[in-house]
């Protein structure tokens, strides 16, 4: 068991590797995404992420043209996956826990089975909307934004738990990432009051930040610079993403309100099919990480969606 936060203490000088996976969807196998992690253990990740994917409406046709309305979860498992990588491939795992579809006492029992469990690090998120609702709503009785989750997960690590009869619980010991937006969070007014907001997550006890997809390393170095000007100086690490499917010119900038520059969208453009898509997207990416590397970044994380090929070939050219 090892906090995030020493191996950027201990390890300044070196760029770490770490990334991202989903959840399977549900029914598919766990040996799948294990087969897609195995080869990139070669390059040592120290750390994985998980991410977590909260519930969907879904509306079934029924006889007399009655429509039944379903919840469901179509990625459940993010903490039984962090607990299974352990195991299997014995590096730390983070598990993104959000707000979204919680109340707190489902939160606290979320973090006291991660303590359980041994897993010490979370990315603390507030989480979207559900798919089919236009904005996000905290479950009654649940947080409203990151800080609030963050509140209660630092509780917990000075012992402070929900019910007002436990005077003094264990002391769970939590490190905690949370998002920053180097192009700004899609619902931020401007970015002077996404680095208030960034900063409060910071003093609440965030230990890093994980920085939202980004294809011009300029928008990372501004953002950094910017973080430290508003005085938060925790380590940012960058996360990068490397584009497979032409189809995602206009899905990432859609889902993830960030910019694709004109060099990379024209190139990919140009692609006979999504095999010179793949390509362009592994050499763009190699660069990017060049250059954040020799600029002395604690850790490159890359989004895999579970996939390793691209990441396979762009961790050869850098670690
Ligand atoms: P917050 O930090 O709460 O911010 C949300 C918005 O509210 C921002 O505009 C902020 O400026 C503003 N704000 C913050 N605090 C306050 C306040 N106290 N008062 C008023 N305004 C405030 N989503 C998932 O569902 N599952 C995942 O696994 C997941 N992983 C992610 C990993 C990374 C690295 C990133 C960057 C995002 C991830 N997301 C994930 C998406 C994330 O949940 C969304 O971007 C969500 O809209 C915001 O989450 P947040 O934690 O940044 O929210």
């Amino acid at each position: 068991m090892t906090n995030i936060n020493e191996f950027f203490r201990d390890n300044s000088k070196e760029t770490l590797f770490s990334y991202e996976i989903l959840p399977p969807l549900k029914g598919e196998s766990i040996n799948v995404l294990f087969g897609h992690m195995s080869p990139l253990m070669e390059f040592k990740p120290k750390f994985i992420n998980v991410t977590y994917h909260r519930e969907e409406y879904i509306y079934k046709q029924r006889e007399r043209g009655l429509i039944e309305k379903r919840v469901t979860r179509k990625r459940p498992g993010t903490v039984g996956i962090c607990a299974a990588i352990m195991h299997k491939f014995h590096v730390e795992t983070v598990p993104h826990i959000i707000c979204g579809g919680f109340t707190r006492e489902e939160t606290e029992n979320a973090l006291i089975d991660l303590h359980y469990l041994g897993i010490t690090n979370v990315v603390a998120l507030r989480g979207d909307a559900i798919k089919s609702e236009n904005r996000f709503q905290p479950e009654p009785g649940g947080h409203a934004y990151a800080c609030d989750l963050i509140e209660q997960i630092m509780g917990m690590n000075r012992g402070i738990y929900l019910d007002e009869d436990l005077l003094q619980g264990t002391k769970t010991n939590f490190c905690v990432g949370v998002a920053g937006y180097p192009e700004k969070h899609f619902e931020a007014p401007n970015m002077q009051s996404d680095f208030k907001y960034l900063k409060r997550k910071v003093e609440l006890g965030a230990d890093y930040i994980v920085t939202q997809m980004f294809f011009e390393n300029e928008k990372y170095f501004s953002f950094v610079e910017n973080c430290r000007a508003h005085g938060i100086n925790v380590p940012i690490i960058p996360g990068l993403k490397p584009l497979t499917h032409r189809r995602q010119l206009k899905i990432i900038p859609s889902l993830f309100h960030v910019d694709i520059p004109e060099e990379l969208s024209l190139a990919i453009e140009d692609c006979q099919d999504d095999i010179a898509v793949k390509s362009i997207g592994i050499e763009w990416c190699i660069e990017q990480s060049k250059q954040l590397k020799a600029a002395g970044v604690p850790c490159l994380h890359y989004y895999s969606m579970g996939k390793s090929d691209s990441i396979y070939e762009i961790a050869k050219n850098i670690f």
